[in-house]
């Protein structure tokens, strides 16, 4: 089993037990999105949006800023400095330099799980869950890089 296979089953497993034990101290608490009003586990919102609303949003951006997206990385990689990878990488999962491996790993958990094809909700348009697996591919590198320079094990 790959690992990211059984890190969703893991991760899939405790959403459920959580939801048998209400009164588990590890529950999280839950609030309405502000855009949508779906209840979302407080983790999971980012600026008060849940990850339907986020990915919605995202894809508009996306069209918009297609080509400059495309041009900046291709600018960023061939100037094979690191540093803008880095800035974006931390932009990506909503973290800042000065935050704690613990915090960052923290990010990078609630990011993954909520992308990963598992925890969609079911009836999320194919479009949309084609900008969550994109987000998930772009949350994976983002990790993966900031814990290559950061040297987090
Ligand atoms: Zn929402």
């Amino acid at each position: 089993m790959s690992f990211w296979t059984s890190f969703a089953k893991h991760v899939i497993l405790r959403v459920f037990s959580d939801g048998d034990n209400a009164r588990g101290p590890e529950r999280s608490e839950e609030r309405p999105c502000r855009q949508c009003g779906r209840m979302t586990p407080v983790e999971a919102l980012w600026e008060g949006r849940c990850i339907r609303c986020r990915l919605e949003q995202e894809q508009q951006q996306d069209r918009q800023n297609h080509q400059k997206r495309q041009y900046e990385s291709r600018g960023a990689r061939a100037s094979g400095n690191n540093s803008q990878g880095i800035d974006e990488a931390y932009r990506i999962l909503g973290c800042q330099a000065s935050d704690s491996d613990d915090e960052i790993k923290k990010k990078f958990r609630v990011l993954i799980k909520e992308c990963h094809v598992d925890s969609l909700p079911k009836d999320l348009p194919d479009y949309l869950v084609k900008a969550a697996n994109k987000r998930f591919n772009e949350v994976q590198e983002a990790y993966d890089l900031i814990r290559q320079v950061r040297k987090i094990t």
